[in-house]
């Protein structure tokens, strides 16, 4: 079976046109197929439509979230819930188009575990986000261990084993490229044109991007955390050599060391550095504290199409527990 996982959030808009779009091209693959919508606390109705949907066709299957928790949570709540031996996340508002999905399969069929959607152009964001964009993309590529390949998304197809081990990351922050691509195993790109989104908005605001930035850096690199070090020690030393030179310029030749302006700029300079570093560690205690407190990922409202034993054996404790009260751990 290949399980298709749709995040979706107010995206009543798109929903008809985006099952309209998937259906004819999954049953052109001549295997089974399930659509994992999770729908991330929406607050229009993409929650009855989803509903509507299964009940035409209940290899749409449902999951609702207890309230907004973010696209990327959203996300590993799908890759929970899907059973396929191939996964493919995909958003639903039809910028990544569903024509891709046969020449994935074909190339995971061929013996590929991951198959990376690429995207070949970004035509329709400005020069400004392209270019940071690809200096960000250049700087985890030296700063990190696992090379994230730029200007991939979440549009891929993943292999069951690497959705068992993804799976089985329980860490707060989800980077999701990051988190896609530590797996390791074969992985192959393939090039796509995105496309304008279909109806409603993006729910990028730029200082979002920026969040976004961060946390893909200090999730995973610790470059930040310990370039201090350096940094700290090149000044140490070229105050060291400045003392030698004032020394030696006062006991040879008798000047004396003018510097109202050069102090100033060296003491403003070092305390804007040291809060600096400050902060940064701040980043990461405040990650520390979040992946501490080891709160759930997700919490699930409900879900439709995961039949499970009511009861689950050897749990007397947990019989109380209604059902539907489903959490990641
Ligand atoms: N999404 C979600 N929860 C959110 C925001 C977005 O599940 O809090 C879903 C959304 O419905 C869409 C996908 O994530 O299917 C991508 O969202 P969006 O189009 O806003 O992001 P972009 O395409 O600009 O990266
Ligand atoms: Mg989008």
């Amino acid at each position: 079976m290949i399980s298709i996982v749709a995040p979706a959030y107010n995206e009543a808009k798109n929903l008809v046109a985006f099952i309209d779009a998937m259906t004819p091209v999954l049953d052109s693959l001549g295997e089974p197929w399930e659509i994992v919508f999770v729908d991330d606390g929406s607050r229009d109705d993409t929650l009855g439509m989803l509903l509507a949907a299964r009940a035409n066709d209940p290899r749409i299957k449902v999951v609702s979230l207890a309230r907004n928790f973010g696209k990327d949570v959203a996300l590993t709540a799908g890759l929970h819930h899907a059973r396929g031996r191939a996964v493919i996340p995909i958003d639903c508002d039809l910028q990544h188009p569903p024509e891709l999905i046969p020449p994935m399969v074909a190339r995971w069929r061929a013996g590929a575990d991951m198959v990376v959607g690429v995207r070949s152009k970004r035509t329709e964001e400005g020069y400004l986000r392209r270019t940071s964009a690809k200096l960000y993309y250049a700087m985890m590529r030296r700063m990190n261990d696992v090379a994230i390949p730029p200007n991939a998304g979440d549009f891929r197809l993943l292999d069951r084993k690497i959705v068992d081990v993804i799976n089985d990351m329980p860490e707060r922050t989800r980077f999701m490229k990051g988190i896609f691509a530590w797996p390791g195993f074969k992985t192959e790109t393939i090039e796509f044109q995105a496309n304008v989104r279909a109806g409603g908005q993006s729910n990028w605001s730029l200082f979002k991007l920026w969040r976004f930035a961060l946390d893909g850096l200090f999730s995973f690199s610790t470059v930040p955390l310990k370039i201090w070090t350096y940094i700290g020690g090149i000044a140490a030393l070229g105050a060291f050599v400045y003392l030698l030179i004032t020394l030696i310029q006062k006991l040879f030749f008798g000047i004396e060391a003018e510097g109202y302006a050069s102090l100033l700029i060296v003491v403003l300079g070092f305390n804007g550095l040291l809060l600096l570093s400050n902060g940064i560690q701040g980043e990461y205690i405040a990650r520390i504290f979040e992946e501490v407190k080891g709160r759930p990922l997700f919490v699930v409202g409900k879900k439709w199409g995961f039949d499970e034993p009511a009861v689950k054996l050897g749990a007397a404790s947990q019989a109380a527990e209604p059902a539907s009260r489903d959490v990641a751990s």
